[in-house]
């Protein structure tokens, strides 16, 4: 079975979270979208187990909405580890996958010591990553620790502001416990793939979104393919089979830190020229924030283009919502764009089948020709994105013809992973790399 999972997500305990973070809210969402399992997020934060232990019931490892529901909620969190290393303070954040409320209690007891659970649903603690991975895994084989969005500039493992340069350094002898890494909005595979201690974790994606609106849950996520649909089985293929987890992906330039640049002078650039300027903003003289793309530039230790041995599979898509918003000229929370896309999912399965499964035909009488061009220019990697930076999302801009596609990206290959007829997902996983 291909079940498709968004395991990062904050509820309303989490500084800027939606209000309309509740669970009945994320069953609507998870269903519309197509998500199989959600990750309950904040399980640090005692009001939010509260909340799960009064609104869900537990099975087989995951927890469903009491009385019914079609998604199954992973007791999953996140927290910021603050540290210090080489005179450096290091402020780094960590996915944690739980199999239960239970163990969930246990381990709030010991991270309780080295920080308050209940300022914030992504609680700071002042322990190092090799301590937490202890806390963690002392738990038991199927609590796993994940790096959280590797390469964001703050707060992450290969941050250039406040992270470290490799795993170990961070994890120390814990480091051989660590199984998977999330590689975030703003770096896809094929960056990640330059770096070559990453070719023993399973790159997992995750929307770590704020809002229960399909327009954000699930715009990353991952595909895996299970026998027998418990958290046990999850836990087990994402450490031992990474071949049969596979990732769906935003455009990396799509994610709010892929360039280097300055938001309050709204400068941007791209790696090879943020390195000639010095990372100095031109227009303020102030050290600009790196975005990923250069940052992997810093890390890697393989040239672009090779695709490492094992190397898991992804699917790239903006979400439906995004290229409604881009074909209209509007909003993505504008009436005439939310009334397009609920418009359209009264007659779909769901947002996943018409991203990814639907034939252009399919598509077609579905959307409308407009959106389907669009749908498939965004699956084939042909959509026009201005890149992010400094915390401010890329825009999507349009499609690009096929001669500035050859320039772009050009290692990708997307078409050869992106059938135009749209994508079987068993045989897109099963056939092996
Ligand atoms: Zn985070
Ligand atoms: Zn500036």
């Amino acid at each position: 079975m291909m079940i498709i999972s968004d395991l990062h997500m904050h509820s309303p305990y989490s500084r800027a979270t939606s209000k309309d973070m509740t669970f009945k809210a994320l069953e609507r969402g998870a269903v519309a979208k197509g998500l199989h399992i959600l990750g309950t997020g904040d399980f640090t934060h005692p009001r939010w187990r509260e909340a799960i232990k009064r609104e869900l019931v537990e099975e087989g490892g995951f927890y469903r909405l009491r009385g019914g529901g079609k998604t199954l909620f992973a007791v999953t969190g996140e927290v910021c580890t603050n540290f210090e290393l080489g005179g450096r303070s290091r402020r780094i954040h960590h996915l944690i996958l739980l199999p239960s409320l239970e163990v969930a209690e246990q381990l709030c007891e010991a991270l309780s010591q080295h920080g308050d659970l209940l300022s914030d649903g992504r609680p700071n603690l002042a322990m190092t990553g090799a301590e937490l991975a202890e806390a963690v895994v002392e738990l038991g084989d199927d609590c796993l620790i994940v790096p959280a969005h590797i390469w964001t500039p703050w707060f992450s493992l290969y941050g250039a502001h406040g992270g470290v340069n490799s795993i170990r350094e961070c994890y120390e002898e814990y480091a051989p416990h660590i199984y998977a890494a999330e590689t975030g909005l703003s770096s896809d595979p094929p960056m990640n793939w330059r770096v070559s201690e990453l070719d023993n974790v399973t790159l997992l994606s995750n929307s770590d979104s704020h809002s229960a609106h399909p327009w954000r849950i699930g715009r990353e996520a991952n595909i895996m393919d299970m026998k027998e649909v418990t958290y046990a089985e999850m836990v087990d293929t994402i450490k031992c089979h990474k071949e049969k987890v596979a990732t769906i992906e935003v455009d990396p330039a799509y994610g709010k830190y892929h360039w280097t640049g300055h938001r309050s002078c709204g400068v941007s650039v791209p790696p090879r020229r943020a390195v000639v300027m010095n990372g100095i903003c031109p227009v303020c003289g102030r050290k600009m924030t790196k975005g990923v793309a250069e940052r992997v530039e810093e890390l890697a230790d393989r040239e672009e283009g090779v695709v490492p041995k094992g190397s898991q599979k992804f699917i790239r898509m903006l979400p439906l919502c995004e290229l409604i918003a881009t074909l209209a000229g509007k909003d993505v929370f504008s009436t005439e764009v939310q009334r397009r896309y609920w418009g359209i999912l009264n007659h779909v399965k769901n947002e996943y089948e018409v991203l990814i499964e639907a034939s252009y035909d399919r598509l077609e009488e579905a959307c409308g020709a407009d959106l389907a061009r669009i749908v498939l220019a965004s699956r084939e990697g042909r959509l026009e994105i201005s890149p992010g930076y400094d915390g401010v999302y890329g825009t999507p801009k349009g499609e690009l013809t096929s001669d500035d596609v050859k320039g772009r990206n050009a290692s990708e290959a997307p078409k050869e992973r992106l059938l135009r007829g749209g994508t079987n997902l068993e045989e897109y996983i099963n056939d092996g790399r």
